[in-house]
């Protein structure tokens, strides 16, 4: 049997023709060397002329062009937080956050949303959670592994809340923001109550098919900004020149670029809702942005596979569908969410097709 990979976080796409030209031109013309540790001057502009289309008044000096979003994370948890600081989390969540915050000097502080309410981020919830020791608030918006798209009106209610904490930074990962469906996606940074105090992560990996060219940034005020550049001129210095013109490249083109991948995955979307919909007792939220589905798959925990093995929980039962119907999903448990489980998308339909029937045939010998 084939292997079917569902789980992981970069789609099957090329990245964009215009991307590889300009990196190649690049070598070719010599960019080989280092180049400047805030990145390039033409990608810092493209950067910021992208949110100045969209009326942010965003500078060239307000951009730092990171390897990569993970990168850019890490540098702001390790210029902003000290010892003991609380980052508050929204969960489901990207594990990432979890993972980056074990080498960082704050403590990830759980903030609960539910599918229920489409994983809505309430006011009330949010000062629950909220108090002095309170250093960064971390959002994905389009959410990932949901696919929850949160609009302008429900980030400026979080950032009228966060205005009461003056030591806290709100950042947002806006990953995803070029894959949405039915409504527009709308940046933090053009929100009543967006300030010094909010930074935006993004980066070229998922809207654009380029994981593997470590591209993301960092949007903020110029003063964390520069805290962030001299953070990555200690460790990293900056990145691969070729890389830069093949960002620069893919945002002038970016509606090209963009267009295909979008029709594609809207009807990739359209198939694994129906897919979905013929699975019993399996509950989902419909993704407005992003590439994955997030079901709830908790009515199959406890119940025994053919060969009598109990499904304790989401990872078991994720073990269950790789090893006897090779079929990859990734565990919600890993998110946050037990018994659910993260399933991309962004992978070609014939193998989205074969993972349906292979999941409700796995599903359907199980015993309950
Ligand atoms: N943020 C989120 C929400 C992600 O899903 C990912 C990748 N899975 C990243 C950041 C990191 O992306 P990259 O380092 O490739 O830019």
């Amino acid at each position: 049997m084939d292997y079917i990979k569902l789980a992981s976080g970069a789609s099957y796409f090329q990245s964009p023709e215009p991307a590889i030209e300009a990196a190649i031109k690049a070598l070719r013309n010599g960019a080989t060397s280092y180049g400047p540790t805030e990145g390039i001057p033409e990608l810092r502009q493209a950067i910021a002329e992208r949110y100045q289309e969209e009326n942010i008044a965003l500078t060239p000096e307000q951009v730092l062009v990171t390897p990569g979003s993970k990168q850019a994370l890490f540098n702001v948890l390790s210029v902003l937080l000290n010892e003991g600081d609380e980052v508050i989390v929204p969960v489901p969540a990207w594990f990432g956050f979890h993972e980056l915050l074990k080498y960082s000097k704050g403590v990830g502080v759980a903030l609960n949303t539910s599918p229920e309410d489409n994983y809505t981020i309430t006011p009330e919830a949010l000062k629950q959670v909220l108090n002095e020791r309170s250093r960064l608030l971390i959002l994905t918006n389009p959410g990932n592994p949901m696919g929850r798209l949160y609009s302008k009106k429900e980030l400026e209610a979080i950032l009228k809340v966060t205005a009461a904490y003056p030591d806290l930074y709100v950042l947002n990962d806006e990953i995803y923001d070029c894959i949405t469906y039915d409504r527009p996606f709308t940046s933090i940074l053009s929100c009543e109550g967006a300030n010094e105090k909010t930074i935006v992560i993004n980066g070229f990996s998922k809207s654009f098919a380029m994981s593997g060219w470590r591209i993301g940034y960092i949007a903020g005020a110029t003063d964390l900004i520069k805290k962030c550049i001299a953070f990555q001129a200690s460790t990293m210095s900056g990145i691969s020149l070729f890389s830069q013109q093949a960002a620069v490249a893919t945002l002038l083109n970016r509606q090209s670029a963009l267009a295909p991948i979008l029709k594609i995955l809207k009807e990739n979307r359209a198939l694994m809702q129906q897919a979905l919909e013929e699975l019993p007792h399996v509950n989902y939220t419909l993704p407005e942005g992003a590439y994955y589905f997030f079901p709830d798959f908790t009515y199959y925990i406890n119940s025994k596979t053919p060969a009598g093995q109990s499904i304790k929980n989401g990872i078991a039962l994720c073990n269950y569908f790789r090893d006897y119907y090779s079929l990859e999903l990734a565990p919600g448990d890993n998110f946050g969410a037990v018994g659910f489980a993260r399933m991309s998308f962004a992978v070609e339909k014939d193998k989205l097709k074969e993972a349906s029937k292979r999941l409700k045939l796995a599903l359907s010998t199980l015993q309950h």
